[in-house]
């Protein structure tokens, strides 16, 4: 009954989506529109191997300048691949998504996945100097850090998840590991503007998020699900809105959309989170949700009816705040430049035709205009 659920507030700005291939350009426009979302954050993790990941989203904030904010993901090419192929170094990587005009930084380096690939510790010499640039510019980053717990324990992993590959075990990156390696990383550096997705998978376990945001004055958390926040926060709604008005400031808006789900489901996805908010309903995913956020079995959902000036600020102002009330122009000439050394990259590190990759044709798109 109430399956296109929308937001009543005007203006929304979604602090967390992702961009497929190119040819997904229509679709990601049609799945703003019918979410009721004014402007979206396209975090961009690199793949270095099919030059895939950032060159997309530079295109739609190239193409639709107003919209679409960036925040570029590091390419670790050099360092994966044993120093085979070059790469800027990552502080000098950041330097770059500034020239080009992206407006933060995405990192996934903290889901143990990412430490499957390059099992590289953020407090590691190799991030120093990139630590110490991004604090000192003072650029924004969307950090993923962990996953949720159920995921080390295989009687309790979703299926969704499963099947993801997403199951660790004793041989992966632990979680307690990842959060210290974390708050190392902030002590060192506590001027970093760090919002944490997904909640920083801590919606289990509301005293330590408050622990957490009290230790670290300049990190926030966003709502991407995750589906289990949810259902975590939905066991005591009230501490949830306690929680949620106390630190109405440090929270962001995400869904997690992305560009290949069905408009039906990039409804019910926002929806399910606008109705969380603003009202006071209890309610199931809908049948028909997208595959990620599981059954509707799976769990209750109970409203929050969080007070507008708390909705505003969550919705909006906590990230323009930190990224700027509108996304920064782009700099195509730079755009372009880059997207062919990524091109180059893929093709040094896969054997990819550097004009068969996202980041080969963004290239040539944007120059063509
Ligand atoms: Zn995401």
């Amino acid at each position: 009954m109430h399956s296109k659920w929308a937001s009543k507030m005007k203006g929304v700005v979604d602090g967390h989506v992702h961009m497929g291939g190119i040819a997904g350009e229509a679709d990601m426009l049609a799945i703003r529109e019918t979410a009721g979302i004014s402007k979206m954050n396209l975090v961009a993790i690199q793949n270095p191997q099919t030059g895939d990941g950032l060159p997309e989203p530079l295109y739609m904030k190239a193409r639709h300048p107003g919209t679409f904010y960036v925040f570029a993901g590091l390419n670790h090419a050099e360092r994966i691949s044993g120093g085979r192929v070059k790469t800027a170094s990552l502080a000098a990587q950041v330097e770059s998504f500034v020239r080009m005009g992206c407006d933060g930084i995405k990192m996934i380096e903290g889901k143990p996945t990412a430490r499957q690939i390059m099992n590289v510790p953020v407090t590691d010499a190799y991030f120093a100097d990139y630590w110490a640039r991004v604090e000192e510019l003072g650029i924004p980053i969307v950090w993923h850090v962990n996953d949720p717990e159920e995921f080390w324990d295989p009687a309790k992993i979703p299926g969704w998840a499963k099947e993801r590959d997403w199951g660790y075990g004793p041989q992966d990156a632990q979680k307690e590991q990842l959060y210290a390696e974390v708050d190392a990383v902030l002590r060192r550096h506590p001027g970093l503007k760090t919002i944490f997705a997904h909640f920083y998978f801590l919606s289990a376990d509301l005293p330590r998020a408050t622990r957490f945001l009290e230790e670290h004055p300049n990190v926030g958390l966003d709502l991407a699900p995750g589906v289990e926040m949810l259902y975590n926060i939905s066991r005591n709604p009230e501490a949830g809105r306690e929680f949620f008005i106390k630190y109405a400031d440090r929270i962001v808006f995400g869904t997690d959309l992305f560009s290949t789900l069905k408009l039906g489901e990039a409804r019910f996805r926002a929806g399910i989170i606008f109705r969380w908010l603003e009202s006071g309903d209890t309610f199931r995913v809908p049948d028909g949700a997208d595959f990620l956020l599981g059954p509707p079995e799976d769990g209750i959902i109970r409203g929050m009816s969080l007070p507008d000036d708390v909705l505003s600020r969550i919705y909006r102002e906590n990230f323009t705040r930190i990224a700027g009330s509108a996304p920064k122009p782009l700099n195509f000439g730079a755009v372009i430049e880059e997207c062919g050394k990524l091109a180059a990259v893929a093709n040094a590190f896969s054997g990819k035709p550097a004009g068969e990759t996202e980041a080969g044709r963004v290239a040539k798109a944007l120059a063509g205009e």
